[in-house]
């Protein structure tokens, strides 16, 4: 049994806390590893050395910093196929799936090459008499990155890259159920030049968690995971004086105005509801089709797109449409919530609640499900499924529509599909939702944009890449300057004097 181990000071390092966690191939549904739980101390030691290490790194020049980014660039791009396979064996997600894990946080590593320019800082000249101001922006120090599992190349990218190339020293926690990915990276990071010990990975629980929270050398905490521990992470962490973002859960609508392209409607909600087994963020997991005439015909268009599916593991070639869930946990708690929805009302249109896949019996497949008429009430509508379950709302009217989306405590993304330009613009102009999709079905906004939700789905001011992360990973500090020598008359540097 492979046993995974942390990555300090450049090194890969084993546990010395003697718990373990399992990390499985979801696929057969064996356990390939076992990845240690860091102690409190391990972790305060980790941060230690991050912090030591911190010092010169934010003392480097950003184009220096920069071209880590370039080196790492090219490093993910090399190594793309080993990453992919790791990422697939743990996860359980198709490998063009997994590849588009890697490409998404390579966008931002890419977007990081920008940094000199994204940390040029403001300058006043003359702002008095011989007076000038000036902003800086300085890096905070070291920060903590606590990832979840369901984009575990991604999501770290996501807040690594801008963390360093800010200056500041990261100590990545990542999901505990697929740690191999992140291992890698961070392995990588010190071939494309980055010094030892400003990119420390710490593999662990709680217990880990809560000492990064209570460190008094961490002062920026980036969460992404479901929202109870986002809650928690957020105010715990604002408490201790640190600055936080934290991103939660999801329950995604699509709404379906009667004039939408229906194929294209079936088409984006099979894509978007069921890709990756639903374990998105992005995920789109109620339709809302406004109208009985245009559920009929969205029904009618789905459920063959959906029987057509083909669920198998990673192994399996390129057109498989999605693997298996994570964990056995997360398979068991799917089909409870799937027989919630049977037990409250609601008509389960494709049934796949017996799916077992020949020579993979074992493995945490769960097959594609679709509910119609599904009411607000129903647990299947009020809590993130994060499987491959796609739950349909009948709407009266485009307000109902509207309304639903805007009442759920979860507010990432959301999308509506019509072709009445007026009725896009209001729903976009109107929704309290974070991500918004016109005739697009997963609005996860480029590097260079910035990503986040609303409601319940994001604790914090600032999101994850583009302008915000360079925001969020730096503080500003604004000096004002008075050089007595440069108002004298006939100075060297006198440049009024050449008016
Ligand atoms: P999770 O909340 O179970 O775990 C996330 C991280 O928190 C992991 O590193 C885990 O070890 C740690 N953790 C778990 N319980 C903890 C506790 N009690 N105290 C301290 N730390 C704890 O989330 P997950 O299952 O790994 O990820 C799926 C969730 O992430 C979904 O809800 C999904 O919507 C959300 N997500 C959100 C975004 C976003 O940008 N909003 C992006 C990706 C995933």
């Amino acid at each position: 049994m492979q046993e995974l181990t942390h990555f300090i000071n450049g090194n890969h390092v084993n546990g010395t806390s003697g718990r373990f966690s399992n990390v499985y191939n979801p696929a057969i549904g064996e356990v390939q590893a076992q990845c240690p739980m860091a102690s409190d101390y391990e972790t305060n030691e980790a941060v230690k050395e991050a912090a030591k290490a911190q010092v010169a790194w934010g003392a480097t020049n950003p184009q220096r910093r920069a071209r880590v980014m370039m080196a790492m660039v090219g490093l993910i791009n090399l190594n793309m196929e080993k990453l992919a396979e790791a990422l697939s064996r743990e996860h359980g997600k198709t490998l063009p799936d997994a590849k588009g894990d890697l490409q998404r946080g390579l966008e931002v590593i890419e977007y990081c090459i920008g940094a000199p320019q994204m940390l040029k800082g403001e300058y006043t000249d003359d702002a008095g008499p011989g007076i000038d101001m000036f902003s800086m922006r300085q890096p905070l120090g070291v920060v903590a990155a606590i990832m979840p599992f369901n984009f575990p190349a991604m999501m770290p990218l996501w807040h690594v890259g801008p963390a360093l190339a800010c200056g500041n020293a990261v100590v990545l926690k990542p999901s505990e159920r697929d740690p191999s990915v992140p291992l890698m990276l961070a392995e990588l990071f010190v071939e494309a030049g980055l010094p030892k010990g400003v990119f420390q990975v710490v593999n662990g629980d709680k217990e880990a968690v809560d000492a990064l929270l209570c460190s008094e050398l961490i002062q920026g905490v980036s969460f992404v995971g479901s929202t109870p521990v986002a809650q928690y992470i957020y105010s715990r962490a604002t408490a201790n004086g640190k600055r936080a973002q934290c991103f939660g859960g999801a329950k995604n609508h699509l709404v379906v105005m009667p004039d939408a392209d229906i194929d294209q409607a079936a088409d984006a909600l099979v894509g978007s509801g069921y890709g990756a087994a639903g374990e998105r963020c992005m995920a789109v997991s109620v339709a809302v089709p406004v109208g009985e005439e245009t559920a009929d015909r969205l029904i009618e268009k789905l459920v063959p797109r959906i029987e057509r599916l083909r669920v198998a593991p990673y192994t399996s070639g390129d057109d498989v449409d999605f693997g298996p869930v994570v964990t056995p946990e997360s398979k068991e708690r799917i089909l409870d919530l799937i027989q919630s929805g049977v037990d409250q009302g609601a008509e389960l249109v494709v049934d796949n609640r017996n799916f077992t896949l020949q020579g993979y019996e074992n493995g945490f497949f769960v097959g594609p499900h679709l509910f119609d008429r599904v009411t607000p009430d129903m647990d299947i509508y009020k809590k993130e499924i994060f499987g491959p379950v796609l739950s349909c709302v009948r709407a009266g009217s485009y307000e109902e529509a509207i309304g639903l989306a805007m009442h759920h405590e979860y507010g990432n993304g959301v999308a509506i599909f019509t072709r009445d330009g007026d009725t896009a613009r209001d729903f976009t102009h109107r929704i309290n939702i974070g991500m918004v999709g016109i005739n697009v079905p997963i609005p996860v906004p480029l590097a260079y944009h910035t990503f986040g939700g609303w409601k319940k789905s994001m604790f914090g001011d600032l999101n994850q890449h583009g302008p915000d992360s360079f925001r969020f990973y730096t503080r500003t500090k604004t000096v004002t300057a008075r050089w007595p020598s440069g108002i004298k008359e006939g100075g060297e540097f006198n440049f009024r004097a050449m008016e």
